[in-house]
This record gives structure tokens, C-alpha cells and sequence, in this order.
């Protein structure tokens, strides 16, 4: 059984038991033929099949090893003859939670596991779907669906230096070193970007394992076959090692996926994998990645363009925003290095040019970006607006273009602008002119290739100059901003039902609180986290439209502190890790909080924190 220490969106840094053996996961472990104590080329035969009584049995013998101390581990199936290629699962020994299995399964084997309590998952044929990247990506969501979260998931043979990162991605927790140990056997010097098959490790050497030193050691002289290929074993286990604490180093720093990108590009296999990924498990990677974030991101590749986040945040835009009702001028601008982009000088220099206008609150500033698409200046702090960096060139593929063009026409669809100015150079953004052609409400404001230039900036002073003044005081337009960003956050109908008539803003804009008529607080602003936190009222408020954001807690258990996984029944289809959470019975808040897990896991984790309470509800 795994405990769940902290998330990276698929990938799960946790706390593991396998048979008797506590380990922190994800790991690899290291294979060693039986009786020996060393990095050494396994001995085939103890991989194959043997035949014992009727079935044939599957024996796997493996070290792991934590801290220095070593664990040997076996672990024996007998299995049928749709070994390779039809599904079946055994649950062996009996009653023990330790599942060896096949896939594919029939919905009958499905539903058997997926009723078992299953603390380990020994997906027998990893190995020989890992040769069809879709059917891997198709074989391993269905396992997880139906092992469930708490479930120990290891592929034996597959893990190399090359793939931990992704293979852990995915939400493999447990990867041998099996078969770069056979690599090596075949003459390989094995690397996470290259395997060499030079007679001597690459020099000046390229790692920093006894093997690969320069040395007058005969040991690592090309001598006798069996010193070439210890050699060889004793660097693939130093590198498998290195990868392994780099993959755990990166999931602590929530920026596995940043590492697996960067592999992908020596290994088209991998960036298939990835691709069916991004693709075929668009919702099921979505709906275990946070919604919260820190840090900057970088945003490199194609595939970089595919993240989890970056789709939630296209999708949700194109089919849910809309702006605030007070802004009757659109304004789009280039985004800025600096994150959130109003602390940009570039920004800094174009608020200063449309702050002549008569009335500035009338104007949405939206800033153009890749590969977000656009992001209003009222969602810069929602995830992952202000996390992230990409190159700039000036250059737009035709996916970035569309994204661009798709969210202009949602904010054309769903905004009420009767100005539009479009501060952006021509040259670089020309191709935008087939959803924003030039006319008497549609000004491009840009004089040469650069906003920023005096020029530019006084030809925008003067559109902003030139707009009516409005009658929109800024408390209301405050009010509409924060509307909108409940409606991306929420929806409209809890947008509208917090924002009613006698609701206000109290406090700085960074830490607004939204006050009820009666004067209770519904909602505080965290501009860091880019999210609304309901308070006790505002989930009372809203609890019968918010059953999307709602975990049931079971009647019996009495919540005192944070919720923990057996409290929990079940949870709304939009509960993410980082998403508010309004923990109720079905129809009294008992709480609210922070999920700490996906929503799919409310019910099935057995183990771990789940929510973190926040406030707890009136008593009943
Ligand atoms: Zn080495």
C-alpha cells in the first residue's frame, strides 16, 4: 500500500509497503540473481518461465535497497497461458493484497480487482505493451482506475535510466533495474540520453561511478569478459541511481513533467508515449493535476504547449469566461516577461498611457500570450498565469495563432465592447487582423514593432483620451472583476449567487474580502494562489449549486481537524489537488478547506490527509 506524501500531478511522492519492505516511492529496485549481493548481470534463467505443477511460475527475484540496508524480495506467480497477450490477475498468496496480473481484462477480471483490497499491482506484461505507445497509455490509466490510488504499482523489466522519468510520470511507482543490467550484459555503457557501445566507458569520463574513472586498476581494463561486463553493470546501477534521486528531486519541485520533456527529445518512442498521453488521457491527467502553482515553469517544447494545465486553461476560457459586465473597451497588449504582468515595466508604461482616459475602469486590458492564448488582466494570478516562461521570438505556429484567435472570439462572444484597441505591432501580430480587421471600433494602436516606443504609447494615450467617459465608479467595476474570476473559478451560478445585490469588496485588492449584505464574509481573495477561499457562510450560501466542489464526508465521522481519507465518501467532479472544497454531509457544511487530492480518489485512498480544513461548519 502506498500513502501519498505530496503530488505532481500523475506522479506520487510517497510513503510505501511491499510484503514486508517500507520504502519511499516511486523507487527502483535493484535486481540481483539469488545469492548474490553486488550489481552483477542477472542470470536469465532466473527471469524466465519455470514450469512447477500445472501452472507455470513467474519468479522475480529483487533487492530493495533503502539507507544502505538490503531487502531481498521474491515475488513468485503462477500464472496462466495468456501470459503475454490476455488478461487475468491472481491475488497471491490469497488475502494478502499483492495482485499479479495481465492486461488486458475482461470487465468480469476488471470488477474482481477493482472490488479487492490491493495494496500491491505486479503488472506482469508491461514490457511487451511498453512496444505500442498507445496501448501503454490506454493499459496503464485502466490499471490505476481499477488498482486504485492506494495501490503499490510496479513494472517489472522495464525501467532503464531513459524512461524513469516518464514511466514514474505516469504513476509507476515501483521500476527495476533488471534490464539495463542485460544491457549492460550485451556491452552497453547505458546513459538516461545515449547508451555506448565503446570497448571503455567514454573519457574525460561522463559519470562518476568507480567504473567509468581512468585508473590503472586491471579490474577496468578491458580483460576478461566477465571484468567488462561487472564494469558495465557497476555504472548502469550508478546511473539508474542518479536518474532515480533526479526524478524525486524534480516531483518534490512539482516539475517532473519539465524532466521528461527534456528526455523525450533523445527518445521518439518516449515523446509518443507522451503524445497518447497528452491526448487520449487529456481528462484523466487533468483531473489529477493541481490548480494551484508556484514557481516559474518553463514552456520549451511543442509538448510543453500540451501541459495539463495550459489545456485546463484554454478549454475553460473558450467555453466559460466572461468579462466583466462594466468593461466597454477592449484593450489587447503583448504579455510580459514579468509575472503577474502588471508589475512589468512594458505594462506599468501602457497603464500609464491609458490612464487619460475619462473613465479607466471602463477599459479590459487583455494581454496576448502563448500558449494561454489570452489571459484579462483580471485572471493574471490564476494558475498558471503567473507560472510561466517560454521562448520569444516573434514567431507564431499556427496552434498558437488559433489558440490566440479562438479566445478573441470568446471575448467577443461573451463581452460588451463598443472600442477595441489593439496595442500590437503589425509585423508580429498581423495575422490576428482576420478576427480584429482595422474599422472605426477596432483601432490597431501600434506605430512600427514596438509598444513600448514613445510613438506607440502616445497613440494609445490618445485612443484612451479619446474614449467617453463612463459612469462605472470603480467599487462596481471591482465587483464585476471579481464576478468573473468566481465564474472561471467556480461558475456563474455560484459567481451570481455570492454576487448579489448587497454584496461588497472590503480590504486591498490582494486580500479582498467579499461581504454579504448582511455584512458576513463569503470569500477572501489569495492573489499569491490566484483563488477565491470560501468562508463557512459563502459555502452555505452556495451549497446546492455547488455540488462539483462538494466533498461528502460520512455522517459518522466528526470532524475535529484536517479530513483523512477514511472520513471521506466521496467528491465532486470538479474537486482538483489545490481546489476549494466544501465538505458536507448533503446538506449542512460541516466544513471548508483545500483538496489535497484529485477528486477521483475521494472514496477509493485508504490512507492520508485529504483535505485540509480550513474552518469547520456550525455545529447542527
Ligand atoms: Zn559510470
Amino acid at each position: 500500500m502506498r500513502v501519498p506524501v505530496q503530488l505532481d500531478g500523475t506522479a506520487v511522492l510517497s510513503s510505501g509497503k511491499v510484503g514486508d519492505v517500507t520504502l519511499d516511492l516511486p523507487e527502483v529496485a535493484f535486481a540481483l540473481p539469488a545469492g548474490k549481493s553486488s550489481p552483477e548481470v542477472p542470470e536469465l534463467s532466473a527471469l524466465r518461465l519455470s514450469t512447477e505443477g500445472d501452472l507455470p511460475t513467474f519468479v522475480h527475484g529483487l533487492i530493495l535497497e533503502r539507507g544502505g540496508a538490503r531487502h531481498p524480495f521474491q515475488f513468485e506467480a503462477k500464472i496462466g497461458e495468456e501470459y503475454l497477450e490476455g488478461g487475468w490477475a491472481l491475488e497471491t498468496p490469497e488475502g494478502s493484497g499483492h495482485w499479479a496480473f495481465t492486461w488486458p481484462w475482461t470487465d468480469t477480471q476488471r470488477a474482481k480487482i477493482s472490488g479487492a483490497r490491493v495494496d500491491v499491482a505486479l503488472w506482469l506484461n508491461a514490457r511487451h505493451l511498453f512496444r505500442s505507445s498507445q496501448r501503454f497509455v490506454e493499459a496503464i490509466m485502466d490499471i490505476r482506475n481499477t488498482v486504485g490510488p492506494s495501490a503499490v504499482l510496479w513494472a517489472p523489466r522495464i525501467g532503464l535510466p531513459e524512461n524513469l522519468a516518464i514511466l514514474h510520470l505516469m504513476g509507476i511507482d515501483l521500476l527495476d533495474t533488471t534490464e539495463g543490467l542485460l544491457r549492460a550484459g550485451r556491452g552497453a555503457w547505458i546513459f538516461p540520453e545515449f547508451d555506448s557501445e565503446e570497448d571503455l566507458p567514454p573519457q574525460p569520463p561522463l559519470c562518476g561511478c568507480a567504473a567509468c574513472q581512468p585508473s590503472s586498476d586491471p579490474v577496468k581494463a578491458p580483460g576478461e569478459e566477465g571484468e567488462r561486463i561487472r564494469n558495465r553493470a557497476i555504472h548502469a546501477h550508478h546511473q539508474y541511481l542518479l536518474e532515480e534521486r533526479r526524478v524525486r528531486h524534480m516531483i518534490r519541485g512539482r516539475r517532473l513533467r519539465e524532466l521528461v520533456e527534456t528526455r523525450i527529445g533523445s527518445h521518439p518512442f518516449q515523446a509518443e508515449v507522451l503524445r497518447w498521453w497528452d491526448s487520449l488521457g487529456r481528462d484523466y491527467v487533468e483531473s489529477q493535476t493541481t490548480v494551484v502553482g508556484e514557481g516559474t515553469h518553463p514552456y520549451v517544447y511543442a509538448e510543453s504547449h500540451r501541459r495539463p494545465e495550459v489545456e485546463r486553461y484554454r478549454r475553460r476560457f473558450t467555453e466559460t469566461y466572461v468579462p466583466p459586465r462594466t468593461k466597454s473597451v477592449l484593450v489587447l497588449v503583448p504579455c510580459s516577461f514579468t509575472k503577474p504582468y502588471r508589475n512589468s515595466p512594458t505594462h506599468r508604461a501602457m497603464a500609464r498611457a491609458l490612464s487619460v482616459a475619462p473613465s479607466p475602469s471602463l477599459i479590459h486590458l487583455v494581454s496576448v500570450t502563448s500558449p494561454l492564448g489570452v489571459v484579462p488582466a483580471e485572471l493574471e494570478d490564476i494558475y498558471p498565469a503567473r507560472n510561466y516562461d517560454l521562448p520569444v521570438t516573434g514567431e507564431w505556429s499556427g496552434p498558437e495563432r488559433s489558440w490566440v484567435t479562438d479566445a478573441v472570439r470568446r471575448l467577443q462572444r461573451s463581452g460588451r465592447y463598443a472600442r477595441i484597441a489593439v496595442h500590437l505591432s503589425d509585423e508580429e501580430y498581423g495575422w490576428l487582423k482576420e478576427v480584429l480587421p482595422p474599422s472605426d471600433s477596432c483601432e490597431w494602436t501600434v506605430v512600427g514593432d514596438s509598444s513600448t516606443s514613445p510613438k506607440s504609447l502616445m497613440r494609445l494615450s490618445q485612443f484612451a483620451g479619446s474614449l467617453p467617459s463612463g459612469n462605472a465608479p470603480s467599487g462596481p467595476g471591482l465587483l464585476e472583476e471579481a464576478r468573473s474570476v468566481l465564474t472561471f473559478q467556480f461558475s456563474q451560478a455560484i459567481a451570481d449567487r455570492l454576487i448579489d445585490g448587497g454584496s461588497r469588496l472590503q480590504g486591498l485588492p490582494w486580500m479582498h474580502r467579499l461581504v454579504s449584505s448582511k455584512g458576513e464574509i463569503l470569500a477572501t481573495w489569495k492573489e499569491n494562489r490566484g483563488t477565491w477561499h470560501l468562508t463557512v457562510p459563502g459555502a452555505e450560501k452556495v451549497l446546492d449549486l455547488a455540488g462539483d466542489y462538494s466533498v461528502i464526508v460520512n455522517p459518522d465521522v466528526e470532524l475535529r481537524g484536517d479530513l483523512f481519507a477514511p472520513g471521506a465518501r466521496s467528491a465532486g467532479k470538479s474537486v482538483r489537488e489545490g481546489s476549494e472544497a466544501i465538505l458536507t454531509t448533503g446538506d449542512r457544511v460541516v466544513g471548508v478547506g483545500e483538496s489535497l487530492v484529485p477528486g477521483p480518489w475521494f472514496g477509493r485512498l485508504r490512507r492520508g490527509m485529504v483535505v485540509a480544513v480550513r474552518k469547520h461548519g456550525r455545529k447542527a
